[in-house]
């Protein structure tokens, strides 16, 4: 059987960092030198590499990420059987997300990082980038959407979340765990679950600012009042618990919800945000009775870059319920 055929995009990261004449490591290796650093990576796949970025990735932009989702969608309508993006572990979560939310098709796009760069003891991404390209190209991953694959494990993009700065065993999907592992060169996928609507249209090419607010104790609301006349288009407020904010701030959201759409997500771990719970004010009832839109289980840094692209894309507010739905 011929090897599936793999595009090797690299944008940067831990991954691609070598030691500077200035102290501490930079990204410098692009994604054919990775590619030739893998032991045993031309046994599973055909590769070809394509090297856009070397940033850390703190550096990234939703532009950047829109282009690499024109890229994949090109080439995956093509010849490619999969693909895989490499790019530093800082935001794995969001790129995975935002390539979920706009790359088409069935065929599996794998994002992979390292925690540990390549001239250290135990670095992780030779590994995780035989690991990535296994999945990538893998019949058993079709139609999961985009996925992280770190430490072996395959995360859902919508679920995975950097968990911890320093393992290797970073990444966690804390609501319901990974949805696959690869073992023994195999991909095995252990859950599979529905994916939302892809958004296939043309988007603006302005950047949208859309910010996200983490609510504690006594916060006053000036910060979030201030937003529209900061320029800012949209709002995720990670409220507490599942989805409340202090009584306070209740009108402050109802006089936002009336200039810009406000998402409601939670600043806990893991867990939807509630519906019909609690009744006081500030609390969800409340806040979605005043315009808020829940962000369902979706991270709050997870919902800005959703609610940044439905604008950019042109929907109406109230279209967005379907693109925040649990999966
Ligand atoms: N700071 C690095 C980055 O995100 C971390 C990593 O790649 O693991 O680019």
């Amino acid at each position: 059987m011929p090897l599936p055929r793999i595009l090797l995009l690299s944008l940067g990261g831990t991954i691609t960092m070598t030691r500077s004449a200035g102290g501490g490591i930079v990204p410098t290796l692009t994604a054919a030198d990775l590619a030739a650093s893998v032991p045993g990576l031309a046994a599973v796949a055909a590769i070809e590499t394509l090297s856009p970025l070397r940033r850390p990735s703190a550096g990234l932009t939703l532009d950047d990420l829109i282009g690499v989702a024109r890229t994949l969608n090109d080439r995956l309508a093509d010849d490619l059987d999969g693909a895989v993006v490499i790019q530093g572990t800082d935001t794995i979560e969001e790129t995975a997300f935002v390539l979920d939310t706009l790359v088409d098709g069935d065929k599996t796009v794998v994002v992979t990082g390292a925690m540990r760069g390549p001239e250290s003891a135990g670095a992780d991404g030779p590994g995780n980038l035989l690991a990535a390209a296994i999945v990538a190209g893998s019949p058993a991953a079709r139609g999961l959407g985009v996925v992280a694959v770190l430490n072996d494990e395959i995360h859902a993009a919508r679920l995975v979340q950097k968990a911890h700065t320093a393992l290797p065993s970073a990444f966690r999907s804390p609501l319901a765990g990974p949805v696959g592992l690869v073992i023994e060169g195999d991909a095995r996928i252990v859950l599979r679950s529905r994916r939302p609507p892809v958004l296939t249209g043309p988007l603006a090419d302005e950047p949208v600012p859309v910010a996200l607010l983490k609510m504690g104790i006594g916060d006053d609301g000036r910060l979030l009042a201030a937003l529209p006349d900061l320029g800012f288009r949209g709002v995720v407020i990670e409220g507490m618990g599942a989805g409340h904010v202090p009584e306070a701030l209740a009108d402050t959201v109802s006089a936002l919800v009336a200039r810009i759409p406000v998402v409601l997500a939670s600043r806990a771990e893991t867990g939807p945000v509630f519906s019909r719970t609690y009744g006081y004010p500030g609390g969800e009832i409340d806040l979605l009775s005043r315009g808020a839109l829940s962000a369902g289980l979706l991270s709050g840094l997870k919902a800005r870059l959703l609610l940044q692209l439905l604008l950019r894309a042109g929907i109406d507010r109230a279209a967005y319920a379907p693109y925040f739905a649990d999966p």
